[in-house]
């Protein structure tokens, strides 16, 4: 007799990059497919001596259980951290700390999703929440995106006709589409927010990741000029692309109840995040190094993504199109077949894979009407020679 599954496995399925990965052990490939920073840019020295610093100061704290909201100290240092990125009226009281931002996302399925309710999400976004929000039986809408991030007008449309339980995007640097929402639409979805009592979610473990001006301020902070608004938007923050994500330290910006309730999921699930990883991350951030470790991410990123950019151009040439991408980690990507050359996206990362450098076909990051032409490229792993090298080879790959 086999095991009986809950049905709600019946909604996901084991996602296709899993599967891509399982080639990328490969000896000499090159990998482009990963959403992980650089190992190499962890600040190792600074994280050493925080959890040090938190064991010395802070031992009961540190090792013992703590509340489900989150380690006090580290509260006050993120209501810090996001007022320094421009969101006003926050305190310590306004954020719980989750096990990165990834469960603020299932804390939001667990407490907002009925089987069969309306969700919307960009098109494309990011993997995990599709099956995630899917878990909990929404049915998901997408909203198109362009350079310029989620389509306001369409978006509008989109909530009038499915009246969403709430919008999900990532407006800044998204994965994978590396878009970034323009201020104009940031203060029209605050709009269509209050005008719609509908809940934006914005997750946005990206927006430090900036490599020239910095972008505009994150929904949240916007939240401010838009009576009215502050109560529909969820705002999930992360350390895990500018600090580490082994620490699992992501946090959640929302209305009392919403937090109350998600706190009462959160303590039937971890019961809280990791006391010794809280304490070390709250230490980091009061240890001043933040702004630094932010200079250099930004700095060895941003060239990164240029000379991406550079070499898919010139390798490439028209069998591609793309935009800049301004932050974050990827590039996105679609291919033209110009010339005869491949279209379909599935098929160049095999011939990709035979020559040695491996990426993510777009269509797994689409919830409805996937684009199979799409593609995602980071940038965040490979070092100079070895972007210039793969860009190479997927040259090669696209003939
Ligand atoms: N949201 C987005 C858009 C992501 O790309 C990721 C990580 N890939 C996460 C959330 C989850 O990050 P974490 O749980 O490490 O904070």
């Amino acid at each position: 007799m086999p095991l009986q599954f809950a049905t709600r496995l019946d909604n996901v399925e084991t996602s296709a990059i899993r599967e891509l990965f399982k080639l990328l052990g490969k000896p000499g490939i090159i990998s482009f497919a990963g959403g992980f920073p650089d190992s190499a840019m962890f600040d190792v020295e600074g994280l050493r001596e925080a959890s040090q610093a938190a064991l010395r100061d802070e031992p009961g704290g540190a090792l013992q259980y703590g509340a489900t909201e989150g380690y006090d100290p580290l509260r006050a240092q993120l209501a810090g951290f996001m007022k320094s990125k421009g969101v006003r009226d926050i305190d310590p009281q306004g954020l719980i700390v989750t096990t990165g931002s990834q469960q603020a996302l299932d804390l939001l399925g667990k407490t907002m999703i009925s089987p069969g309710d309306k969700v919307i999400v960009e098109g494309p976004t990011f993997l995990a929440t599709i099956q995630c929000f899917r878990l909990y039986g929404a049915d998901l809408v997408s909203a198109p995106i362009d350079a310029d991030g989620v389509q306001v007008d369409r978006l509008e449309e989109l909530i009038r006709a499915h009246k969403p339980k709430f919008v999900y995007l990532i407006p800044t640097f998204g994965n994978p589409s590396g878009a970034l929402l323009n201020l104009e639409r940031r203060r029209r979805i605050l709009d269509l927010a209050v005008k719609y009592q509908t809940l934006i979610v914005e997750d946005d473990p990206y927006g430090d990741l900036y490599f020239g001006e910095a972008p505009p301020p994150s929904i949240l902070a916007l939240s401010a000029d838009v009576p009215g608004s502050r109560e529909w938007i969820a705002h999930c923050g992360s350390m895990s692309k500018v600090l580490s994500p082994g620490l699992r330290v992501g946090w959640m910006v929302a209305q009392p109840e919403l937090l109350a309730k998600a706190t009462m999921c959160k303590q039937f699930s971890d019961a809280h995040t990791s006391t010794f990883a809280q304490a070390t991350a709250a230490q980091y951030l009061k240890s001043g190094r933040m702004p630094a470790t932010l200079a250099n991410v930004r700095r060895v990123y941003a060239e990164r993504a240029a000379t991406m950019g550079r070499a898919l151009k010139r390798e490439l040439g028209d069998a591609i199109e793309f935009t800049q991408p301004q932050g974050g980690l990827f590039f996105w990507a679609r291919l033209t077949g110009a010339g005869g050359r491949v279209k379909d996206a599935g098929e160049f990362a095999k011939r990709a894979i035979e020559k040695g450098v491996a990426f993510v076909p777009g269509a797994p990051f689409y919830a409805k009407d996937a684009d199979p032409s799409t593609l995602r490229l980071s940038f965040a792993t490979a070092d100079v020679a070895k972007i210039e090298e793969g860009v190479g080879r997927l040259g090669e790959a696209v003939k």
